[in-house]
């Protein structure tokens, strides 16, 4: 089925037809519609990506740098390692939430 092409909610940018994004309020409300831009600002998803990334990241960090860490020999490469451990998880939560809202 074929749909007209929408304009963002936020910016009002022209959005091409699937390529918009959109995010619907708890409590049932009318979703937003936001392209690309637009839509990795938005923050409620911002915030589940970052809680995400904070709790899968510590889990990860613990189980694969937590005797490192405990013995208190940190090697230089946990200064990358550890970052990039709570980075997978926001992006995977960021991409999958886009995934799901695009349009
Ligand atoms: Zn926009």
């Amino acid at each position: 089925m074929m749909t007209a092409d929408v304009s963002c909610q936020q910016c009002r940018r022209r959005v091409r037809n699937g390529a918009s994004y959109t995010f619907r309020p708890r409590g049932g409300a009318a979703g937003i519609a936001k392209c690309l831009r637009c839509a990795l600002r938005h923050w409620p998803m911002l915030r589940r990506s970052l809680i995400a990334g904070a709790v899968v990241g510590t889990a990860l960090t613990a189980l694969n740098q937590g005797d490192a860490i405990l013995s208190g020999q940190l090697a230089g490469a946990l200064a990358w390692k550890i970052p990039l451990t709570y980075c997978v998880p926001f992006l995977v939560a960021t991409y999958g939430a886009l995934s799901n809202s695009r349009n």
